[in-house]
């Protein structure tokens, strides 16, 4: 299986080979097509697997698909349509990926909010607007609470190393942000799980939040 392959648009493969990938892993070669096809995933990978592009690809080619992503620069905000909550280090293999992306044709914006850095900074970003925002619980929550971001424009949530999340006691937080602040329902939005373990507590979170969802280990 190579890259061609799979229906990318074409500046998604150019932010592939920018990146310098050159045969998927195959946690790409089998999510991809799953979640170019619309259906809610439950994947089970370790970080290093690739599993970030394996969301991150098609993610922004959906995005691309289902209409043009830019807003007009001072006039239309530009509305916020993938969520992804991370634990605090999978937030910077995604940021990697969206700046190479962000070289090619098509701009699809992005932030990425966590905690433990300087809170001005992220919020100037914020204030133009994003496509894809990636970020950390508690972090995500404070500017939710702020106002500064919106979820109710959102078609994709990713929830990433959510063992790491749940282990980490961010398991109110993340429910909080699902539940309370207008991001679509189950079923009315596209969800994917990536999780390197699947003990009960994330079976139960993919039960939930998930919907007729597909099931992956690599
Ligand atoms: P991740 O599992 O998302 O943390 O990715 C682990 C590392 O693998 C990152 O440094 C990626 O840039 C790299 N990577 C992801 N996909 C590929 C690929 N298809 N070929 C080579 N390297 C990759």
């Amino acid at each position: 299986t190579t890259f061609e392959d799979v229906e990318f648009f074409e500046s998604t493969k150019a932010t592939v080979a920018k990146c310098g990938y050159k045969r998927p892993t195959p946690v790409q070669k089998y999510a991809v097509p799953i979640i170019l096809a619309g259906r809610d995933l439950m994947a089970c990978a370790q970080t290093g697997s690739g599993k970030t592009a394996a969301f991150l690809l098609p993610a922004i080619t959906k995005l691309i698909k289902e209409e043009a992503p830019g807003g007009k620069p001072g006039r239309d905000p530009v509305p916020t349509r993938c969520l992804i909550i991370s634990s605090n280090e999978g937030a910077y293999p995604a940021d990697r990926l969206r700046r190479a992306r962000s070289h090619s044709r098509y701009g699809v914006s992005s932030v990425v909010a966590y905690g433990g850095t300087a809170v001005g900074y992220q919020l100037r970003q914020l204030e133009g607007g994003c496509n894809i925002l990636v970020g950390t619980p508690g972090r995500l929550l404070d500017f939710l609470n702020r106002g500064k971001v919106q979820l109710d424009k959102i078609s994709i949530l990713i929830l990433d190393e959510a063992d790491r999340m749940l282990d980490m006691g961010f398991e109110p937080e993340i429910r909080k942000i699902v539940s309370n602040y207008g991001l679509p329902e189950t079923g009315k939005r596209q969800t994917l799980m990536f999780s390197a373990t699947f003990p009960e507590e994330i079976q139960r979170i993919a039960n939930e939040f998930l919907h007729n969802y597909l099931f992956l280990t690599v």
